[in-house]
């Protein structure tokens, strides 16, 4: 099989990397619009920076600071026309995944009008602005892929906008700006990070490379369980800042992956826990790991065999036992959601990606056994 290897985003990391490299915006554009949540941007330091250091070149910015988790059509569409009213020709978007990925789009529809059908089905021209990335939290790695990942009520669930144009140019990683992450936020993230690099090896567009990109974050994030777990019982964001860098670290690598691999069965099913009961993305994934793990067990022994030595565990019942250590009291499902749930992601593309044939039931007995207990 011919396996490629793609990600042409520029990474600057480090203690005020981005103050560092200001000179480097000149290189995006003349006029930014500066992507961000209402509030974490301001409260972390890191939207301050980006202006100063736009400011330090002369380089004119515009806010919009109106972006919320799970990103709306609406929300990006908005985005957008206050790109094209003020002659913005590059975006910096700063925050988790949600400004991360609404940035990404925005950059899009403000260089073409694409409606929400054609947008999910990928018709409209391979061209959008720049975009430079700032994550604030450690999970999605959207600054180093080329998803923008919005809502889409007409599916009733989340869908992936997928272009290699949609790659940032630049991503900033300063691990400074996530010292007040609240607890549940880390983990739940972090096990956004873990996810992507764990399904990157249970894609079929697996590779070496990304194999290689993987098994280092699994690992990095390993090492970071200890402190979480103790975060956790002590219920504080008080983590170790080392811990923080390697997880920013981690959770780019596992950006790096999907971006070459894309996601299984566990995010199409998780996307569902998210749209209707409003569940953390990274969270609704973790809840799922392991059952899905278990079921590879037995269909491809020697594949969750690899990715269990990874993790330096020896059997997925070790496994459940961690994420169900990191992820407490589960929500309540219903019979009748996990079968409307499993119908729903049965469809999805990123089944397509499972390295054998999913069935329904699968889904539905994977739903059954994450939540039981
Ligand atoms: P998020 O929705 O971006 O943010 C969650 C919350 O954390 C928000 O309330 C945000 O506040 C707050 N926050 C962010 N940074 C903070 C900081 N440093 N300190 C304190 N609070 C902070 O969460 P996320 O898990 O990072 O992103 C999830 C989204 O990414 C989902 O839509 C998911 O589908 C998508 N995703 C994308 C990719 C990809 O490749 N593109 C991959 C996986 C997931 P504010 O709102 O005030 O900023
Ligand atoms: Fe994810």
């Amino acid at each position: 099989m011919t396996s490629k290897y793609y990600m042409p985003t520029r990474v600057i990391s480090g203690s005020d990397c981005i103050s560092n490299s200001s000179e480097l915006f000149k290189t995006l554009g003349k006029t930014a619009l500066i992507v961000t949540g209402a509030h974490s941007a301001k409260d972390n330091g890191s939207e301050k920076d980006v202006r100063m250091a736009l400011e330090s070149v002369g380089i004119s910015y515009l806010l919009f600071d109106k972006v919320k988790s799970n990103p709306s059509v609406a929300c990006v569409k908005e985005g957008a026309e206050v790109a094209r009213q003020n002659g913005v020709d590059f975006i910096i978007a700063i925050g988790g995944g949600s400004p991360m990925d609404a940035g990404k789009a925005i950059a899009l529809l403000a260089t073409q009008d694409i409606d929400e059908a054609e947008l999910f089905s990928g018709n409209y021209k391979a061209s959008a602005l720049s975009v430079a990335c700032v994550p604030t939290t450690a999970g999605t790695g959207s600054e180093v892929t080329q998803y923008s990942i919005l809502t889409n009520d007409k599916a009733q669930t989340k869908t992936s906008i997928a272009s290699e144009c949609l790659f940032p140019a630049v991503a900033f990683l300063d691990p400074k700006y996530m010292g007040n992450l609240p607890v549940g936020t880390t983990v739940n993230t972090t096990v956004d990070a873990f996810s992507h690099a764990v399904e990157g090896m249970l894609s079929v567009r697996a590779s070496f490379v990304s194999n290689t990109l993987a098994a280092e974050s699994i690992s990095q994030i390993m090492e970071c369980i200890p402190e979480l777990l103790k975060a956790v019982a002590a219920g504080t964001h008080a983590i170790d800042p080392r811990c923080r860098k390697t997880l920013l670290q981690a959770s780019m690598l596992g950006g790096m992956v999907i971006a070459q691999t894309g996601t299984t069965a566990v995010h199409a099913m998780g996307y569902s826990l998210t749209y209707f009961k409003d569940i953390d993305h990274g969270r609704a994934n973790g809840l799922l790991l392991a059952e899905y793990l278990r079921l590879v067990e037995r269909e491809q022994p020697e594949l969750s065999g690899r990715i269990l030595k990874v993790m330096k565990l020896s059997s997925v019942n070790q496994f459940r036992k961690l994420m169900d250590g990191l992820l407490g009291v589960k929500e309540a499902i219903s019979a009748e959601e996990i079968r409307q749930y499993s119908a729903l992601a049965i469809k999805t593309k990123n089944i397509a990606n499972c390295t054998f044939k999913l069935k329904e039931e699968d889904l539905i007995r994977i739903f059954e056994a994450s939540f039981a207990g």
